[in-house]
């Protein structure tokens, strides 16, 4: 087994780095591509002056990275975190390449994060770093250039002013210049649920290549917010058990299931999932290792490593998240022959979602709810399956096929474009 320190192991960019490695060694690709796909195109560090509430100057770190514009655009969600770093905004940039060519949209890869800790943050401070960045990116973003998105603590109304900004500097509004928006402003009917709606539907994909039934079929939720309560949300409705769902401030527990329902209106008025009545208090790492048929990590990096990957006792992991599992778990998870459904497939929806969305403000002319649903519908399933088929051919895992698949098209174009000298 590979041997790394704790600290290596997470690093998101060298989990990114080792899959690219292998899956490029195992395609055999040009060594000259392979230095173009390995490292960003572009890495953007602003530094945002900010008035806070009480009188006073902050000034906030910011990134956006372009890993690659080779199949189009940029794309990539914008992530507010107090642990962001350059390393990961890196990886997660070309988690999104990759990404977007495993369901084949015409989009290149890109990221963005503030350091900063929003739950501190008043929603006029929120707006005014989001304004600032948005400022300071101007030249860099656009519907033809990169078009950012939702992310870890990041939402419509972020966006909302994101477009705002940019439409206020091009004298124009500019709806197409960010995704994931309220619908009243160029949003796109579905995209709110449409990670979750991805994650299901890779789901009962699995269910169906392995031949097991969604009747009795336990589920469990790490992450309980967009992506997560989403994906509980909607495998409830197709009959799926949720028995435990784990957030960062707690977690809970009921082997008859949880009324998702239920739990998401309980959460809208106390903030919180603790002290919900329709399940048990449980440990939130605890949770990750019961016994289940699904399990979803669908919050951050780095929940599955080598210090609990032996113990998990699920037959699918389903990745919600992004890079939620680390190298050396996937090694452990494979021996243990767990049926990992990667990341750059499994939460594809929300930016194929964010395609159509980005499509529809360039037509002016928006898509039934059921429109866009079919139409997600068939990309992940097509996805899962070109997946699962290179998979077969290659006699590799699943992540692996993901990558080879993915680096295959887009060092396919880069190619074919050629370098620019
Ligand atoms: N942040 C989401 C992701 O990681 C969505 C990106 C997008 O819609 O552009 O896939």
């Amino acid at each position: 087994m590979t041997t790394l320190t704790l600290e290596q192991e997470t690093n998101p960019w060298e989990a990114q780095a080792a899959r690219f490695d292998d899956a490029a060694e195992r395609l055999n690709l040009d060594e000259g591509i392979k230095k173009v796909l390995r490292y960003p195109t572009r890495e953007i560090i602003v530094h945002i002056p900010v008035s806070m509430d009480d009188g006073t100057i902050e000034v906030f770190t910011g990134y956006r990275v372009q890993h690659s514009i080779a199949r189009g655009p940029g794309k990539g969600g914008i992530r507010y975190a107090p642990d962001v770093s350059l390393d990961e905004v890196r990886a997660l940039a070309s988690w999104m390449t990759w990404k977007c060519a495993v369901v084949n949209i015409p989009f290149g890869g890109a990221k963005g994060g503030v350091i900063c800790d929003p739950k501190k943050m008043s929603q006029g401070e929120l707006e005014r770093m989001t304004r600032r960045y948005t400022a300071e990116l101007m030249e860099f973003i656009g519907p033809e250039k990169d078009v950012p998105a939702p992310d870890v603590n990041t939402n419509e109304q972020t966006m909302a002013w994101i477009m705002d900004t940019y439409s206020m500097h091009m004298r124009q509004t500019v709806t197409s210049v960010v995704t994931g928006k309220p619908l009243n402003m160029g949003g796109s009917r579905g995209r709110r649920e449409a990670t979750g709606r991805g994650v299901s539907i890779c789901c009962d994909q699995a269910l169906k290549h392995l031949g097991m039934s969604v009747e009795g079929c336990r589920v469990i939720v790490q992450g309980f917010g967009n992506v997560g309560s989403n994906s509980a949300k909607l495998l409830r409705d197709k009959g799926y058990t949720i028995i435990g769902i784990a957030e960062w401030d707690g977690g809970l527990y009921n082997p008859n299931g949880i009324n998702i329902d239920a739990l998401l209106e309980y959460r809208a008025k106390h903030g919180t999932i603790n002290g919900f009545d329709g399940a048990d208090a449980a440990d939130k790492n605890d949770l990750l290792e019961r016994p289940c048929e699904i399990l979803i990590p669908a919050a951050t990096e780095n929940v599955i490593t080598s210090k609990n990957a032996e113990r998990i006792r699920a037959k699918i992991l389903c990745e919600g998240a992004n890079g939620p599992t680390t190298t050396i778990a996937d090694e452990i998870l494979s021996d243990k022959k767990v049926f990992v459904i990667p990341d750059i497939l499994a939460n594809a929806g929300g930016v194929t979602t964010s395609y159509f969305e980005w499509v529809q403000d360039r037509m002016g002319y928006f898509w039934s709810e059921k429109e866009v649903n079919d139409r997600l519908e068939r990309i992940m399933i097509d996805s899962f399956d070109d997946v699962l088929s290179y998979a077969t051919a290659h006699k590799v895992n699943n992540r692996t096929a993901a990558y080879m698949l993915a680096i295959d098209r887009v060092a396919f174009t880069t190619k074919q474009r050629g370098m620019y000298a």
